[in-house]
């Protein structure tokens, strides 16, 4: 199976590169920010429970995530998954492992993308304009960075440990940094 983790920064583009990596790999895709939104956009009790989490931009309790995450892995019909904002944090990436081993399977690799914080904030902010996402505000970008900073930059070097971590260029041209992505994939799996 071809499992990747998509790694960067709020703003890096994550969501932008993983529509094209899930139609050439033909991959499930999960992005936990996403399926949080969503339990907020529908009012579930979780919704409630974690909307002045993500608002503060803060990172939501692990058991939350773990599940969503468990559900997409026990059903993927695909050739793999894509995950997008998860692992967030050491224990995350700990229990992806696990979860992985569990349905006899691993981390093909980890992509980061490496986007200068300036340009992240720029980014934010041009995406506020539009995304209507309440965490797209110059305040809560701050704490999102420093989460990002804080929590979530040592999981870079978890996989870098394990040989599974891969950095790319995430300034410049969609389609090069695309290219540049699907490239080293294309060399991880082939040194399977
Ligand atoms: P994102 O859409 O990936 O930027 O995530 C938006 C927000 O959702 C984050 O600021 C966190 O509050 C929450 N979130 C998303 N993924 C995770 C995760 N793996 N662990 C904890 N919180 C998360």
């Amino acid at each position: 199976m071809i499992n990747i983790a998509l790694f960067g920064a709020p703003g890096a583009g994550k969501g932008t590169q993983s529509q094209m990596l899930v139609e050439k790999y033909d991959l499930s895709y999960v992005s936990t920010g996403d399926m949080l939104r969503k339990e907020i956009a529908e009012g579930t009790e979780l919704g409630k429970r974690i909307k002045s989490i993500m608002d503060a931009g803060e990172l939501v309790s692990d058991e939350i995530v773990v599940e969503i995450i468990e559900k997409i892995i026990a059903t993927n019909t695909r050739k793999g998954i894509l995950f997008d904002g998860f692992p967030r944090n050491v224990a995350q990436a700990e229990t992806l492992e696990n979860l992985l081993k569990n349905h006899g399977t691993e981390l093909l690799c980890m992509v980061s993308l490496d986007v200068p914080r300036e340009e992240l904030i720029r980014r934010m902010l041009e995406r506020a304009k539009v995304s209507g996402r309440s965490d797209d505000n110059e305040e809560t970008i701050k704490n999102r960075l420093h989460e990002y900073e804080s929590k979530t930059l040592p999981v870079a070097d978890y996989y870098k440990g394990k040989g599974l971590y891969v950095e790319i260029n995430g300034y410049g041209d969609i389609q090069e940094i695309s290219n540049n992505i699907m490239a080293a994939i294309d060399a991880k799996i082939a040194a399977k």
